[in-house]
């Protein structure tokens, strides 16, 4: 693996300091203990509300002339497809979204909103991927990927920068894990500065790609499940490069979450803290409401990595009047 190093964490910070926000790190009492302290990192506030607009914002940075002139395109239509549309345009780049026919409107409008290019492909993920790798080598647009690519990385990795100066206390840091990008990127920060802060990854039971890969110790293929944490779905590449080797080296322990509790941590977010979450930003506090046998430290941070939740089944869910494992 090419080493990713702090270096390019610093620089990443300065390329995307006019974009991104530098989130709050908020106490939580509702959290807290006589013997524990716990605080949120708030990427819920960033533009396109999710973290992955640092990524995006720092691979959009880096482009080559020829690649700013050719345009870049992902197949995500979550966040990571928002995060990089509002990037490229801020760059003044061309951005393309892949997407398959079974896409709502809805989200396909979103993408257009924002500036990017919809490209229609077929009926999976697969297809749209496909789509990505023809516009790439046709016409030498550049592929952002959302999580397996240094530049993204180091974007996500400015978060445990932030961290390690607004917490220097900080002695566990808990953050949600899909492809490893956002917990690669924190982990090489704060394991920098210190090797004894734990790292605590967070997935859904169902689906967990990096779980699954750890385990066997090379990527794997998961089935997909729907999840309350829908940002957490997918694989995590079988040509996985980067974040898989920065999980193994630097992830103390990856804990699976149910339905349930991944809907009573967006409750007890809402209703205790005030805070609107999706699912998949809610579960690093799941360890902290029971003992899931994580050792959790005095000084927490938590990250809530973003809040694009259907506000109408985000409502019938902290209300209690929606079932966790109901994905009608
Ligand atoms: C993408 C995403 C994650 C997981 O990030 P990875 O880098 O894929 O591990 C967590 N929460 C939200 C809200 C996301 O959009």
């Amino acid at each position: 693996m090419e080493e990713i190093t702090l270096q390019d964490l610093y620089q990443a910070r300065q390329r995307i300091a006019g974009m991104v926000l530098r989130t709050p790190l908020v106490p939580a009492a509702s959290l807290a203990s006589d013997t524990r302290e716990v605080r949120l990192k708030l990427e819920t506030l960033q533009p396109t509300g999710a973290f992955k607009v640092r990524g995006a914002a720092n691979a959009a940075a880096r482009l080559s002339p020829e690649g700013r002139a050719a345009g870049v395109v992902c197949a995500s239509t979550g966040n990571h497809g928002r995060a990089l549309a509002l990037a490229a345009r801020r760059a003044g780049v061309q951005a393309h979204v892949c997407l398959s026919n079974l896409v709502p409107a809805n989200k396909v409008e979103a993408i257009r909103a924002l500036g990017a290019k919809v490209h229609v492909a077929g009926q999976s993920q697969d297809d749209a991927q496909l789509e990505v790798e023809r516009l790439a080598a046709e016409h030498g647009m550049v592929e952002i990927p959302p999580f397996d690519h240094p530049d993204v990385i180091a974007g996500q990795g400015t978060i445990g920068l932030e961290l390690l100066e607004d917490f220097p206390e900080m002695d566990t840091v808990v953050v949600p894990v899909s492809g490893g990008g956002l917990v690669g990127g924190i982990a090489l920060a704060v394991k920098h500065a210190n090797p004894a802060i734990r790292v605590i990854g967070l997935s859904m039971a169902e689906g967990a790609a990096m779980h699954a890969s750890l385990d066997a110790g090379h990527p794997v293929q998961v089935r997909e499940v729907p999840s309350l944490a829908d940002s957490l779905g997918g694989g995590i590449g079988l040509e996985n490069r980067y974040t898989l080797e920065l999980a193994r080296r630097y992830l103390d322990q990856l804990l699976l979450l149910s339905e349930a509790r991944i809907a009573a941590a967006m409750r007890h977010l809402f209703l205790h803290e005030g805070i609107v979450t999706e699912g998949a930003a809610a579960v690093g506090i799941a360890p902290l409401l029971e003992d899931l046998g994580a050792d959790m430290g005095r000084h927490v941070a938590v990250v809530v990595s973003g809040r694009n939740v259907d506000m109408n089944r985000f409502l019938q869910l902290v209300q209690g009047s929606a079932n966790p494992e109901d994905h009608a």
